[in-house]
């Protein structure tokens, strides 16, 4: 309750369900996304359950408009709690078609996307001497999915940096964790399960694929005063697709 909590990606899916899902518990939203019409839109729902809630546009792989960004949100709130590292995207490409700025692309937005919006809000939070950090990995991470060359690794290093940043920061009681989302319906993975629903359901040991919400509530916890003693921790929230088949 009351808590400044500062969601990348929030104008859609996993972030959009996060910043309801904080929302519920009366916390302070800042929407950031590279979509302002988006990132507006979100905010204004919230506003009108009665939340505080406000859009800030910024690409998170940008170090100049990260910083501008969250100049703003503290020049706004005068402090953030709770950063969560959701922006991000997954696009599908056998390593020989990764050409041009594909691999930089995937790999600025969904790694160094993490470490810029970290760096940008580790002073305010060692200043107040407590903070959160959740980053939004995933289950390509561990390998096993096709054509993820460059996002397989980008969520990798995001579960590295998670390790690292969790060590450094303890001594601050900042917590740094990760969630690793299995197959969600979201935006942006709509086209895909569309497709293999059948497939995926039956490959699911749970038996059906994820909805943001399911990921909103694990990030929740990572938040929440129940886990101050967890950190550097990554939960894969996937119906069990990480460990088996059925
Ligand atoms: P989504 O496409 O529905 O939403 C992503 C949001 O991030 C959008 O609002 C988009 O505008 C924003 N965004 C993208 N690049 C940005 C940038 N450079 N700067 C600022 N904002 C940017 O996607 P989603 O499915 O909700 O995915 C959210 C996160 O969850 C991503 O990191 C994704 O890799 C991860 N994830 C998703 C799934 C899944 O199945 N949906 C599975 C595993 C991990």
């Amino acid at each position: 309750e009351k808590k400044i909590a500062v969601i990348t990606g929030g104008a859609s899916g996993i972030g959009e369900a996060t910043a309801h899902r904080f929302a519920e518990e009366g916390a302070r939203i800042v929407i950031l996304d590279r979509d302002l019409d988006g990132a507006r839109n979100v905010a204004e729902a919230l506003e009108l359950r009665g939340n505080q809630a406000v859009a800030v546009r910024a690409d998170v792989s940008n170090k100049e408009e990260v910083q501008t960004a969250f100049h703003e949100v503290l020049s706004l709130f005068g402090g953030i709690d709770i950063l969560v590292n959701n922006a991000g995207f997954g696009p599908n490409a056998p390593v020989l078609e990764i050409r041009g700025r594909w691999w930089d692309k995937v790999i600025d937005t969904n790694l160094k996307g993490c470490f810029l919006c970290s760096q940008a809000v580790v002073p305010t939070m060692m200043e107040q001497k407590s903070g959160r950090i959740i980053n939004i990995a995933s289950t390509a991470a561990l390998g096993g999915v096709y054509g993820t060359t460059h996002y397989a690794s980008s969520k990798a290093g995001v579960i590295g940096l998670t390790r690292a940043l969790a060590l450094e920061l303890a001594p601050h009681n900042i917590t740094v964790n990760a969630v690793a989302p299995g197959t969600i319906e979201t935006a942006g993975a709509k086209g895909f399960i569309e497709f293999y629903r059948d497939i995926l359901n039956a490959e699911i040991p749970l038996g059906r694929v994820g909805q943001p919400r399911d990921i909103a509530n694990a990030v929740l916890f990572f938040a929440s005063d129940e886990a101050s003693y967890v950190t550097g921790q990554c939960l894969f929230v996937c119906g069990g697709a990480s460990f088996g088949r059925p």
